[in-house]
């Protein structure tokens, strides 16, 4: 194992050798913290924690939004070697509930903007806490403040183990419900390591966090942050003015974003600022065109494959691979072993199969069970790839998304494309839903004014026969989950059963 070292606490580090460095800034309000403040604020943090709660055994739960206060939070857990679980606050109340007995919360921490959210899930003790910086003042709900002599100063860091879980994320929920995926301090810091190797680190680097926090792409670039003593800066929601002026003013050399913003940022006219190094791109697919546009406005993109499963990036395109290639996510990351499998056997270069992953950054299972995760290549991702004669990967979509329709395999992301591509639909999902006379068949949602004889058509002129969707329907928008990928399990109950208005051959 090449990542078996003591894990160490990264803020106290931090304090000891950059103490003066900018740890942490709050781009809406303006606050930041250097490496000393954000060690005393941690510890503050730590503190109120340990006294209300058997720290080392608990999980703290968060509803909070992209806020400074995560940051504190998953250094201060990390400190106490507690466990953090970062709920999605777009979710309802109900599916809250649920996850936090899934994780087996002792305390919910909410902020200002979640406080209404929290008080309606049922599960256990929950308190407010400054969602700025520095977010020292925890303060309980319903008891009085603890006053400040009360609070010890320091925390003693717990030893942490390389294998102790220190977070638990949910999945996003495209293919099934969200599922709690247990995430080691090692996971954590081999993959701030291996994301060095790929991006470069400088000392005066400054990564926008605009993702949600509660996501991997949203929380890993505070634990590289501080591995590499640069600073995070935070910007609670994106927004495609708002963040390009943040951009510009805070000297941002880096920043997380999914393609959807990405094209909002060229739409309304982005022209990066020469400090900007890169421009981490995950979380789907990137269009060849998104990739093209970025080329014409020297946007240095870097496309990322990752997931919740490997605490984020699996491989990454630096902008001279994505530009010569466009539609790759480039070669795995070091430390990393990627494996294409199909029928249980190793494909050769440009051969098809499951992408299937090893290495530090692996989970060490999920929450509840692993099922068939776990194979003898490694974690199973579910996502169909290959890689080509120079090892770099291609991501086609998910194992899910492959339709076996008399006896003739069809992706459905292909086929969802093609029907995008029609002037009058804006957006499309396809699925394979359960025929028995075909084994499959191949089933379409789309939103637009048309009707399902037109998009028949429009696919028969482009596609196989065995490609073109049996059954269409129109919808005014597409189902999706709290994170915003479509949900792919309600896209089948609304095209099942078929009902009249279909066009169902
Ligand atoms: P669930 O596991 O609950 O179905 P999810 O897989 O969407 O949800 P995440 O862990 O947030 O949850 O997302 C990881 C998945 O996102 C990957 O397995 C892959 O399917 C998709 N993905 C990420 N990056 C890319 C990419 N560059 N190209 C294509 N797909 C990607
Ligand atoms: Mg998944």
């Amino acid at each position: 194992d090449p990542l078996d070292w003591p894990t160490q606490d990264l803020v106290t580090y931090r304090a000891d050798t950059t103490p003066d460095r900018t740890a942490m800034v709050a781009a809406d309000s303006g606050n930041k913290v250097t490496y000393r403040e954000l060690d005393a604020a941690v510890d503050a943090v730590a503190a109120e924690l340990d006294q209300r709660l058997d720290a080392s055994n608990a999980t703290v739960a968060t509803l909070l939004p992209t806020r400074p206060a995560v940051g504190t939070l998953l250094f201060a857990t990390m400190r106490l070697g507690a466990t953090l679980a970062p709920l999605n606050v777009e979710l309802d109340s109900e599916t809250l509930h649920s996850q936090l007995s899934t994780v087996d919360a002792d305390l919910l921490v909410c902020g200002d903007s979640t406080a209404s959210l929290a008080a309606e899930i049922d599960g256990c003790p929950v308190v407010s806490v400054d969602e700025d910086l520095p977010a020292a003042a925890v303060a309980d709900k319903t008891a009085a403040a603890v006053s400040a002599d009360e609070i010890a100063t320091d925390v003693t860091p717990a030893s942490l183990s390389r294998t102790d879980t220190q977070l638990v994320i949910f999945t996003s929920g495209t293919t099934s419900e969200p599922k709690g995926v247990r995430l080691t301090v090692g996971n954590l810091v081999a993959s701030a390591v291996a994301s060095s190797y790929r991006l470069g680190v400088l000392p005066d680097d400054r990564w926008l966090v605009c993702l949600p926090t509660y996501h991997m792409g949203g929380l890993a670039p505070f634990v590289r942050s501080a591995l590499y003593g640069t600073a995070a800066v935070v910007q609670r929601s994106f927004d495609a003015d708002a963040t390009q002026q943040v951009i510009a003013e805070h000297g941002i050399t880096g920043v997380s974003l999914v393609p959807t913003m990405l094209s909002r940022l060229l739409d309304a006219g982005w022209e990066p600022p020469s400090s900007l190094r890169f421009v981490l791109l995950g979380g789907g697919p990137a269009s060849e065109t998104l990739i093209e546009r970025c080329q014409e406005r020297d946007v240095p993109v870097c496309p990322t494959y990752g997931m919740t499963e490997t605490a984020s990036q699996i491989a990454t395109a630096r902008p001279e691979t994505a530009f010569g290639h466009a539609g790759t996510v480039g070669q795995p990351l070091v430390f990393t072993d990627v494996t294409v499998v199909a029928d249980g056997a190793t494909c050769d270069p440009g051969e098809r199969g499951e992408i299937v992953v090893d290495g530090p950054t692996v989970t060490p299972g999920y929450l509840n069970s692993d099922g068939d995760a776990f194979s003898d290549y490694g974690f199973r991702t579910g996502d169909i790839g290959y890689r080509d004669a120079d090892g770099r990967l291609w991501v086609e979509g998910r194992v899910d998304d492959q339709i076996v329709t008399g006896g003739e395999n069809v992706d459905a992301s292909t086929v969802a494309d093609t029907i995008r591509d029609h002037p009058a639909i804006a957006d499309a999902a396809v699925v394979g839903l359960p025929d028995e006379e075909w084994g499959q068949r191949v089933a379409a949602l789309v939103v637009g004014d048309v009707t399902p004889t037109a998009v028949r058509d429009h696919c028969a002129e482009r596609l196989a026969p065995y490609e073109v969707p049996k059954t269409v329907r129109a919808v005014d928008a597409l189902p999706r989950t709290a994170s915003g990928t479509v949900d792919r399990s309600a896209v089948r109950s609304r095209l099942e059963p078929p009902d009249e208005s279909d066009e169902s051959a």
